[in-house]
């Protein structure tokens, strides 16, 4: 992705908070990739808007969504600990709800039979098979992870691995409701929470500018860049 994309990006961001913005990290703790998985419409009544992020730190994977519903929001967040994920589980894809779809077919033929005898019934059951036809095809998304038992304060999870769910949200197919970052976070994820859990602090090493006194990093699973697009330093083949 070049600089000019990643800004264009940014500037499409709506002012909903990143996780390095939004999260406190350890002192010792890098983010070494953020997904943007979510990016769920927001439409007055018909459909709440979402926008859910996942983030690889060399410590936890951590999962912020923010739901916009009418009259308010809604945070929420969740951290598992990088050492405790065993596995991802990933849904993405589209899914047809036949108890919708079966009877908005059946009231649109009712509707179309009914007009000859005319009045709004015929009308109202027509358009109530529509929104039931439009409201049948979902989009959805799911991302977990498999993690081993969990011991915070004293309190200790089921012992056998179990599955967190960090972000789920389902809207209509004729939505948007995937975040950008999708396609990649699919290809990707168990890759980087693997290389995190392996090389640990020293992955940031790695993926950070050459120089010292720059801040920049790359993203774990882009192609470093030739010359760092903050200082021009010359990236060095590693
Ligand atoms: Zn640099």
């Amino acid at each position: 992705m070049t600089s000019i994309e990643k800004s264009a990006r940014k500037e499409d961001m709506r002012n909903m908070a990143t996780i390095r913005e939004s999260v406190d990290l350890f002192e010792d703790e890098v983010i070494v990739r953020e997904y943007w998985a979510i990016d769920k419409q927001y439409v007055p009544i018909l459909s709440p808007g979402a926008e859910g992020r996942i983030a690889i730190t060399n410590r936890r994977v951590i999962s912020r969504s923010e739901l916009k519903v009418d009259g308010g929001k809604r945070v929420e967040l969740n951290a598992v600990p990088l050492e405790a994920v065993q596995g991802t589980c990933l849904t993405v894809g589209n899914r047809t709800l036949w108890r919708l779809l079966m009877p908005g077919v059946i009231a649109v033929i009712a509707g179309i039979r009914l007009l000859e005898f005319g009045g709004w019934p015929s009308a109202v059951l027509f358009i109530a098979g529509v929104i039931a036809i439009i409201c049948a095809f979902r989009r959805e998304i799911r991302v977990g992870v498999r993690a081993a038992s969990i011991v915070r304060g004293g309190f200790i999870s089921k012992a056998e691995p179990e599955g967190y769910l960090l972000l789920a949200q389902s809207g209509l197919s004729a939505l948007r409701t995937h975040g950008p970052d999708v396609e990649v976070l699919m290809r990707a994820l168990d890759a980087v929470i693997v290389a995190a859990q392996q090389r640990g602090a020293a992955i940031v090493n790695d993926l950070k500018c050459p120089n010292v006194e720059c801040g920049y990093m790359t993203m774990i699973d882009d192609q470093p860049p030739k010359h760092c697009p903050e200082c021009g330093e010359a990236w060095r083949a590693k």
